[in-house]
């Protein structure tokens, strides 16, 4: 379905539903699906149009999962992954998008979202045990259960810069791309920021534009991703026993079944080792992290694989000046969020574009007619920020979230996200987030752990159901030990050693946290499963009346 063919959305303005839901990306639609099958009323809000979260924002020229299409896709529904056909190696975001419209239309999700709707405040009524939900649009909804399914990496951010609103030209966010497209044939442009969506859209804009020009303050490492039209044979082979190996890739590290190597770097030859990292330059994707299995834990070991990249680096940009400017350095591979391209560094080969590296001289600001460092001004018809998010908390936090006593979430997580295994977070009963800070979320392949997540949830509903409780909350206690476990596992890797936007460390005055959880998809699934078998360890049920029923 097109979105100029959407109905048009009707606001709630007033009512009780059993559930709210925020967002309709892939999350969102899932839970929406599972509650409904509970015979839940539940809604939806959804600032876009349509469906899709990040596949609908990011629309980006280049814009492409690094995930496999044969893994990127949901699982709960034998049906639909056999049916569906993805016609590349790794999705680019329309078909993604296509696919997440197929799935609103196939299990007819449209008639509970409430589109271009944005939820301002929620608010939790001890008296009652119910959450009072507030949108943009006037909606006054109560509901049992407020679910947070907005995303880790949807509150898109534009750096502070002096003279932002003075450019005379176009400016665009790459998190926030206008849906008509955007034609920038014979223009001066300039991109700001060299991520993952900087790094896909980079080659793309090259081709378009008169000349481009690349603002790089931090080199990132990437690997090629091969792409290539879906092989019949491969698609063949995962279909032949679907469900087989998505188990598999359930319980893997990052919840993608590639091959992990289980040898340590140091523990082969250097004609081994080559000869590894090539056979993986070779085949393409991010499973060029799993060459070894101490890559993020051994900074010895890291550092074979960060100059082995360095070296493909100044094999493919002829200028040896460019090359050493791409060739990051300073932080382990793979601790920035690793990178996937088509022809990035080669596009540095291009005579329309230029580099020009602001580590050492900052953007100081921009003029209505371009980008100024120290060096001087490049002037551009239009800017391009590729500049990221305000990662795993922004788009919770700018919710005006209030618990228990009034506590906002804002105000309680000022030191950092604090969460109970990234599903519930102290002081907030049954508010869930989905792919929380504190779950393995963006350190896996996120539509696993998103149905993990809403599984775990809906079961979790379904259990204070049956027994008439009402409310469920994390206890401090728990929330402390989990904050502690995901903070001395992620300081048992490399991870820490990076400025990523992991730490928080691309918001200026954001809290230095490790936010995701680092201990595996495996492992932690276990974890929530085990949690849930005991009766929800760590949580507090209640019943109506208020008195405590299950073990905390
Ligand atoms: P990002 O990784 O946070 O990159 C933002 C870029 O903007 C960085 O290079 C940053 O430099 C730069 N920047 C920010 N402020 C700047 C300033 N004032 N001056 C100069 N440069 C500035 O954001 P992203 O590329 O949008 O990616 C975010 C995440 O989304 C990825 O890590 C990935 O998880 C996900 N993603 C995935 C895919 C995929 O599946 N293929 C594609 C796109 C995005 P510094 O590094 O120096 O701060």
């Amino acid at each position: 379905m097109s979105e100029t063919t959407l109905p048009e959305t009707t606001p709630l303005k007033t009512g009780k539903v059993d559930a709210v839901i925020v967002g309709a990306g892939f999350a969102g639609m899932y839970m929406l699906h599972r509650l409904r099958g509970l015979g839940l009323a539940a809604v939806v809000f959804e600032q876009g149009t349509d469906v899709g979260g990040t596949w609908y924002w990011n629309r980006y020229p280049g814009a492409r999962c690094d995930v496999e299409s044969m893994q990127y896709s949901y699982s709960f529904s034998p049906e639909l992954q056999q049916d569906w056909h993805w016609s590349e190696r790794f999705s680019a975001q329309p078909e993604i998008l296509r696919y997440a419209q197929h799935v609103a239309d196939r299990l007819e999700l449209r008639r509970d979202i409430r589109f271009e709707t944005k939820v301002t405040r929620a608010s939790f009524d001890e008296a009652t045990n119910l959450w009072a939900v507030e949108t943009d649009r006037g909606d006054q909804v109560t509901a049992r259960y407020c679910i947070m399914a907005t995303g880790c990496l949807s509150s898109a951010r534009l750096p502070d810069i002096a003279g932002l609103d003075s450019f005379q030209g176009a400016t665009y966010h790459t998190g926030h791309w206008p849906h008509e497209g955007v034609d920038l044939a014979g223009k001066r442009v300039a991109v700001i920021g060299t991520g993952s969506s900087a790094i896909q859209a980079i080659p793309v804009i090259a081709r378009q534009a008169a000349h481009l020009t690349v603002f790089q303050r931090t080199p990132n490492f990437s690997i090629p991703s091969r792409n290539a039209p879906m092989d019949a044979e491969y698609e063949g082979w995962w279909k032949s026993d679907y469900e087989a190996h998505r188990a598999k890739a359930r319980m893997m590290r990052t919840g993608i079944l590639y091959g992990l190597n289980e040898k340590s770097a140091l523990e082969v030859t250097p004609a081994e080792r080559l000869a590894e990292y090539e056979a993986r330059w070779a085949k393409g994707g991010t499973a060029f992290m799993a060459a070894f299995s101490d890559l993020i834990t051994n900074r010895e070991a890291n550092d074979t694989a960060a100059e082995f990249v360095r070296e493909k680096i100044r094999g493919l940009v002829k200028d040896p000046a460019v090359a050493e400017i791409l060739a990051p350095q300073g932080y382990p591979i793979g601790t920035k969020r690793i990178c996937v391209d088509t022809e990035y560094f080669e596009t540095f080969n291009r005579a329309n574009v230029t580099l020009v590296d602001v580590r050492d001289a900052p953007i100081e600001a921009i003029t209505p007619t371009g980008v100024r460092t120290r060096h001087g001004e490049t002037a551009v018809d239009a800017i391009v920020f590729a500049t990221g998010f305000d990662a795993m908390t922004g788009a919770l936090t700018r919710v005006d979230l209030r618990g228990r006593d009034g506590l906002g979430l804002a105000e309680k997580w000022a030191e950092g996200p604090r969460t109970y295994l990234g599903l519930m977070t102290a002081g907030f009963p049954n508010l869930f987030m989905i792919t929380g800070p504190g779950s393995p979320s963006v350190l896996s392949n996120m539509i696993v752990s998103i149905e993990q997540h809403v599984d775990w949830l809906a079961d979790c509903i379904a259990h204070l159901r049956a027994r008439g409780l009402e409310t469920i909350e994390a206890t401090r206690e728990a929330e402390e030990e989990w904050v502690a476990h995901v903070n001395e596992v992620a300081d048992r890797t490399l991870y820490p050693a990076a400025n990523s936007w992991y730490m928080g460390a691309n918001i200026p005055g954001k809290p230095r946290v490790f936010m995701p959880y680092i201990g595996g998809v495996g492992a932690y699934r276990e974890k929530c499963t085990e949690i849930a078998a005991q009766g929800y360890t760590g949580f507090r049920l209640k019943a109506g009346s208020q008195a405590a029923v299950a073990a905390e």
